[in-house]
């Protein structure tokens, strides 16, 4: 049976289908975010100050006659306001990772992206350049339309004043950054007279390019893209979880209408949603809320404060887009302390808990022991030696003397220059020391010993670790 008209020219049998290339990376479209005003903006603006204000501010302040936050890597010791770490304290430091975390997963189940909208240094310094960007370009419209000239004068001028004003920023933000590791007076000494060291002129440089391109140019890539937060916290959203949402059943369908119809427009079947596409406008990624919730929404609340606004001047209730939940959305009730929420904040009340435990727990000095590598004993006088060096730690913010002793085995003698060391604050002090036993008194090839680290004027103060003293096979 004939199937095509005679006039169709039948496709050949054996001819390959038409291939279409697709390309594996999208080409980027610049984004204009429109100003936006309201109460969530003057939240984030708030936001912005106080974190950059923190951030510039803090390594310029003193405590003790140091910086409150130093993170001091040649002296292995991390100092956070009053506390200071040592690498003894690992497990501190585990305790506030895992706070972290936890309090990322506590307020991320809880209220969604916060930390993205509010807090994540990406989303800080990318305000801050959006906003030179307006000062120095003007608004959206005039943006767009300076891009699109040709190269004047005027651009040349626009242009330069904004990369260089970009440019100051992301200095000043490196060398602050580099701060916390090099004391600020230190660093700013060593910058004005041109004596930087190689490893801060590396980080100063690489800060600056780092935060120059990412809030410069990057933007809403690196949250797209590069951020794993953005593509994993979906696992710790559910149907509680506060999202902006827009809402849907209220705003379908959408549609522009005549001003002598806008309050009457149910009449017409309209929604609230006037399709200005002011949502759209302000959202710094370049989404729209309207197509439901998109793992690019930051949740920085911009679209919630025009479409109120939109909603002003069409005396329709506000609220159009707004923080809720999936299940208000849908109409049934919502539940905010689901049993999720209760076992991360257990968790994190348990890690608290454990922090301030350890911390006032954590004694001021501290002893190290390592054994000598090189042997693992020797005979010398008839006697078995091991030889070790001690690490005595002083956490303390003032001088101590210390006092040294080893016991564990009958007869144990400790050879050491001096058993009595001072030791000044904040140091470690490395004593050389060794320990010669009778062969017959060892319990095998390995003996616990132990060594006795006290303070010469605090008897409550003393610290034991426990060693192996290494003999013959017997
Ligand atoms: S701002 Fe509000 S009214 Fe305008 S398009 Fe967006 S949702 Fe619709
Ligand atoms: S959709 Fe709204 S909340 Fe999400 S990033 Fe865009 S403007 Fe911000």
């Amino acid at each position: 049976m004939q199937t095509e008209s005679s006039g169709s020219k039948p496709a050949p049998q054996n001819s390959a289908p038409k291939s279409t290339e697709q390309s594996l990376y999208e080409k980027r479209e610049k984004i204009y975010p429109r100003e936006v005003h309201g109460r969530f903006a003057i939240l984030r603006t708030l936001s912005v100050v106080v974190l950059l204000g923190l951030f510039f501010i803090l390594p310029w302040l003193e405590m003790g006659g140091r910086q409150v936050i130093l993170f001091d890597l040649p002296a292995r010791k991390f100092h956070v306001f009053w506390l200071t770490f040592w690498p003894q304290d690992f497990l501190l430091l585990a305790f506030l990772l895992m706070l972290g975390a936890f309090s990322l997963f506590f307020f991320t189940a809880l209220a969604g992206r916060l930390w993205c909208g509010y807090a994540c240094p990406q989303t800080v310094w990318t305000e801050v350049y959006l906003w030179i960007e307006r000062k120095v370009e003007g608004s959206r419209i005039k943006q767009m339309r300076l891009d699109k000239a040709d190269w004047s004068l005027n651009k040349i001028v626009r242009k330069s004043i904004k990369h260089f004003i970009w440019l100051f920023i992301a200095g000043a933000t490196a060398v602050t950054y580099v701060s916390y590791f090099t004391p600020e007076i230190v660093l700013t000494q060593k910058l004005f007279s041109f004596q930087l060291g190689g490893w801060e002129l590396f980080w100063i440089a690489f800060f600056t390019l780092a935060t120059y391109i990412n809030a410069g140019f990057m933007r809403e890539q690196v949250c797209k893209y590069m951020c794993p937060y953005a593509r994993f916290q979906s696992a710790m959203f559910d149907n509680d979880t506060l999202i902006i949402s827009y809402d849907e059943k209220r705003g379908e369908p959408r549609g522009s209408r005549r001003s002598d119809v806008h309050k009457d427009y149910k009449k017409e079947s309209l929604g609230d949603c006037i399709n200005c596409t002011m949502c759209v406008q302000v959202c710094p990624t370049g989404i729209d809320i309207r197509d439901g919730l998109q793992y690019e929404c930051i949740g920085c609340s911009a679209c919630i404060d025009v479409c109120d606004d939109v909603m002003d001047k069409m005396s329709y209730p506000k609220g159009l887009i707004r923080y809720t939940t999936q299940h208000a959305i849908d109409g049934e009730p919502s539940n905010i302390l689901r049993p999720r929420i209760f076992i991360y904040f257990i968790i994190l009340i348990l890690f608290t808990s454990l922090f301030i435990f350890y911390v006032s727990q954590r004694s001021s000095i501290g002893l190290d022991i390592i054994r000598d590598r090189n042997q693992l004993y020797r005979e010398t006088s008839g006697l078995i030696e091991n030889i070790y060096t001690l690490k005595l730690i002083n956490k303390d913010e003032q001088d101590r003397t210390f006092d040294i002793k080893a016991e564990g085995i009958d007869d144990l003698i400790l050879l050491v220059d001096k058993t009595t060391i001072l030791v000044e604050a904040g140091t470690v002090y490395d004593l050389p020391v060794r320990l010669r036993a009778k062969e017959d008194n060892l319990s095998g090839r390995s003996t616990e010993i132990r060594f006795i680290l006290s303070v010469s004027d605090d008897d409550d103060l003393s610290v034991t670790e426990v060693g192996k003293f290494l003999g013959p096979i017997q």
